[in-house]
């Protein structure tokens, strides 16, 4: 048996909650939660490997995906923990993967995301003519989505490719950490930037090779209700009448 007399002792007990810091003085709302680094779930659950233990006064933050909480260390060096473009909060780098089954890397290194086919329907400016030259000239290379995006990366971080909200003087550009919704933003808009680029020779059918452009460019609107317009013109192009 154990001796331990306090233990058993319930006016002690009820002065320790009485006395509990956390309930005299509540420090911030959100310590309320439990998370995989809390002690004793810390003890069982898998530990990133710095082996972080939350002390009890730790302040937590919701991931965005999967609703559970994780603490928040987002003053510290090589922690991960926010969309550096919107903001949010999502746990798939600090816990190395997010527990909401179907997540698909809530948040990621630019270069790291896998995107899921069904997000990148029409993917080059929404125009079906633009975005079929781009992947026929994949599937005529074997290539897949995942080396197109590598190619724009290796591109951007060239300073060939530009995209908003990356600083290009940045040491690796492509290493930007963002949510799946800003990456996927970020990808489109550079796989806009490789249709640009893309030689004639690359160009198929034929006959879509060497197309006036559009006047309006990447910014007409007919492209998106004319098919045979959009098959007509060249629109990875920027907008030259206005
Ligand atoms: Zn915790
Ligand atoms: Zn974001
Ligand atoms: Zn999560
Ligand atoms: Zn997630
Ligand atoms: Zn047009």
């Amino acid at each position: 048996m154990d001796d331990d007399d306090d233990d058993d002792d319930d006016d002690d007990n009820h002065h320790q909650i009485y006395f509990n810091p956390i309930i005299a003085h509540p420090p911030v709302v959100n310590i309320r939660f439990v998370c995989r680094q809390c002690p004793p779930q810390a003890v069982v659950a898998i530990v990133p490997a710095d082996g972080f233990q939350c002390p009890v006064n730790q302040n937590h933050i919701l991931c965005q995906c999967c609703v559970q909480p994780m603490p928040d260390r987002r003053d510290e060096a090589d922690i991960h923990q926010h969309c550096e473009i919107c903001k949010q909060f999502f746990c798939n780098i600090y816990f190395q993967q997010c527990s909401r089954v179907g997540c698909l890397g809530c948040l990621n290194h630019l270069r790291d995301f896998n995107f899921s086919h069904h997000h990148l329907t029409n993917f080059v400016n929404d125009n079906p003519v633009e975005s079929q030259i781009v992947q026929d000239y994949l599937t005529n290379n074997n290539k897949t989505i995942r080396d197109l995006l590598i190619e724009c990366c290796d591109r951007l971080d060239r300073n060939e490719f530009t995209c908003p909200g990356i600083d290009p003087n940045a040491a690796v550009p492509s290493s930007k950490v963002v949510c799946y919704k800003c990456g996927l933003k970020m990808f489109k808009e550079l796989a806009y930037q490789f249709r640009v680029h893309m030689k004639q020779d690359d160009v198929f059918p034929v006959i879509m090779r060497n197309r006036d452009n559009c006047y309006y460019g990447r910014k007409c609107r007919t492209q998106y209700t004319k098919i045979g317009h959009a098959q007509k013109l060249n629109h990875a192009c920027e907008q030259t009448k206005f």
